[in-house]
């Protein structure tokens, strides 16, 4: 009795966040022939297998004794939204303990981009964004940010080749999950996604950016910076109170150095507070003799926030003195205009009022 007891509060093992390496390890501890770690490898991240019962070609028992032991971290659809403007999908996803997650399909010409979510929540604070207005809740597990790719892969039916790590929380905050992501997510036993089609966004936690540029990997990284001087910074980002922004730029040539992948930075480009002539001298001071490119985002109006987005013109009037200081610089094309609102909305209302209640504020929109 006491045994089945405790069998049944057992937590299973998290299957999905085991390399190939591990797995092996693990099918070896329990007896089985390697090649069977081979088989349930390529059921979980080729063929993109829900459940064990899929696996044909392992026998029924040990379908049965991986059922057991093991789970397969569920990442379940809860809503679908596909943009009428562009070619651009919202999903909202479900995670084992009722957590809610958010990703973005978006199609290019190169091929479908994914951006996932790290975190459930974020603690970063920055000011105008939806994501961490409930803080942070929970780190992702690695095989929560795998599924959110292969759930969307199945739904469509169509390959993902980029993936952007830049929907709700802060990646370097999720270090050691993050880390293992990106290098199963790039593995040839895997989805096999080139490092160099992965982008990766941070709001500039030095010590994680100082570790990652040791890892050798290929992936861009993208700096949040948002301001061209210190104190502008801290009053949009309450982690430049923690790493001076001297310091993040260090930390960004450092990147570059280790791996020559250039440095992406993004500005959210908010009406009055960081697009005047001044913020621009600011910025031109930053990035004009650094190898890299900045990527303007003129900000996505928050409904908890008061942020408004400078005028088109004022927004390629920025452009334009970047530019003319030779600095290579885009303004990021706005897609699905009629879904998105700002990165995490989604989430929030359905935190904030259950799913009915989403449904019905959806319907009202
Ligand atoms: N935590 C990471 C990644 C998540 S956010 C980071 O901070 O980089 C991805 C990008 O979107 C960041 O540059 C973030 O500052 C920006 N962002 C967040 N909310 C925004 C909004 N309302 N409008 C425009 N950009 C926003």
């Amino acid at each position: 009795m006491g045994e089945i007891m405790e069998k049944a509060v057992r937590k299973k093992k998290d299957i999905c966040s085991y390399t190939y390496e591990e797995l092996a390890e693990e099918m070896q501890a329990a007896g089985e022939k390697t090649f069977r770690a081979k088989q349930i490898y390529q059921w979980l991240h080729v063929k993109l297998a829900d459940s064990f019962e899929e696996m044909t070609n392992l026998s029924k028992s040990l379908r049965e004794k991986l059922d057991e032991e093991y789970q397969i971290a569920p990442v379940e659809l809860v809503e679908r939204q596909i943009s009428k403007a562009d070619p651009t999908e919202k999903f909202l996803f479900e995670l084992e303990d009722g957590n809610m997650v958010e990703s973005v399909l978006m199609k290019y010409d190169y091929g479908n981009s994914v951006c996932i979510s790290s975190q459930a929540g974020c603690r970063m604070g920055c000011r105008f964004c939806a994501s961490t207005i409930g803080g942070l809740i929970r780190n992702l597990k690695t095989s929560e940010m795998l599924r959110q790719i292969y759930r969307i892969q199945k739904i469509t039916g169509e390959r993902v080749s980029n993936i952007v790590v830049m929907g709700t929380g802060e990646p370097l905050d999720n270090y050691d999950n993050f880390v293992r992501f990106i290098r199963m997510v790039s593995a040839p036993e895997g989805l096999n996604i080139s490092q160099r089609n992965i982008t990766a966004s941070t709001c500039g936690i030095v010590p994680g950016i100082l570790r990652l540029a040791e890892e050798g990997f290929q992936i861009t990284l993208a700096l949040s910076l948002h301001a061209g001087t210190q104190e502008k910074r801290k009053s949009l980002m309450p982690v430049a109170n923690k790493y001076e922004l001297s310091e993040v730029l260090a930390a960004c040539d450092t990147y570059f150095e280790k791996t020559g992948r250039r440095i992406t930075f993004e500005y959210s480009l908010v009406k009055d507070v960081n697009d005047t002539d001044e913020d621009a001298a600011d910025l031109i001071r930053i990035a004009g003799h650094r190898n890299c490119h900045i990527n303007l985002i003129p900000v996505n109006p928050v409904r908890e926030r008061s942020y408004v987005r400078p005028s088109r013109q004022n927004a390629l009037k920025f452009q334009n003195k970047l530019e003319k200081n030779g600095i290579n610089v885009t303004i990021r094309r706005e897609r699905g205009s009629d879904i998105d609102g700002a990165c995490g909305q989604l989430r929030r209302r359905y935190a904030a009022a259950g799913k009915e209640k989403a449904d019905e504020i959806l319907r009202a929109d």
